[in-house]
């Protein structure tokens, strides 16, 4: 879907198809010359991580392992609270591994912090992060994010995989919603 195909859903394009297409050519090019001798795990997040992942994976000129999780955050309201609840788990054994997360977008940084934390008391052997986007609050929490898309206004996106109740996923770019479509 292009924005053209619903501008009054939408105030600002924050970031064109082609702009992220660059953005995770760029990315690609810095992971692959960071795991030159060990075979990565891709760990994405279910299910605003599928495009990034996607992407990503196919951008990527050396092997790679690809798998999924699906978290939860607990609490009430729009407030990520840290507790977070897994889904769905990995089937991979993550000993000795070399584990990428993909995520799309940090906020408040609370799931990806609490996301980390678990994957590293399964004996892998490094854990880091790669988010195409990144809000300003994400500052906040003590997680370092290795690999970092855009840095982007404390707005509520979609587009690209993130969603709002479900829709908007399938946009090609990254849009600011309009206020009117949740108010
Ligand atoms: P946090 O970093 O606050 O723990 O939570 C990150 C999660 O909140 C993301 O994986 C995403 O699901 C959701 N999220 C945060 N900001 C936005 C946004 O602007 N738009 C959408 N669609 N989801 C968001």
């Amino acid at each position: 879907m292009e924005t053209s195909d619903i501008p009054g859903d939408l105030t600002e394009i924050l970031l064109t198809e082609q702009e992220i297409s660059d953005k995770i050519q760029e990315l690609a090019r810095r992971i692959e010359a960071d795991y030159t001798d060990d075979r990565p795990l891709l760990v994405g997040v279910l299910k605003g991580a599928v495009m990034v992942m996607a992407d990503l994976a196919r951008a990527l000129k050396i092997h790679i392992d690809m798998d999924w999780m699906a978290v939860s955050s607990y609490g009430r309201g729009t407030q990520s609270s840290g507790v977070v609840r897994i889904l769905k788990d990995l089937d991979s054994d993550l000993t000795g591994r070399h584990v990428l997360i993909v995520e799309d977008i940090i906020d408040s940084g609370l799931t990806l912090s609490w996301l980390k934390a678990n994957l590293e008391t399964r004996g892998a052997a490094s854990v880091e992060i790669c988010a195409l986007l990144r809000k300003p609050d994400a500052a906040k929490v003590d997680v370092e994010v290795r690999y970092v898309g855009f840095d982007i206004p404390n707005a509520f996106v979609v587009g690209y995989g993130l969603d709002y109740a479900e829709t908007y996923r399938n946009l090609k770019a990254v849009a600011i919603l309009a206020p009117h479509v949740y108010e």
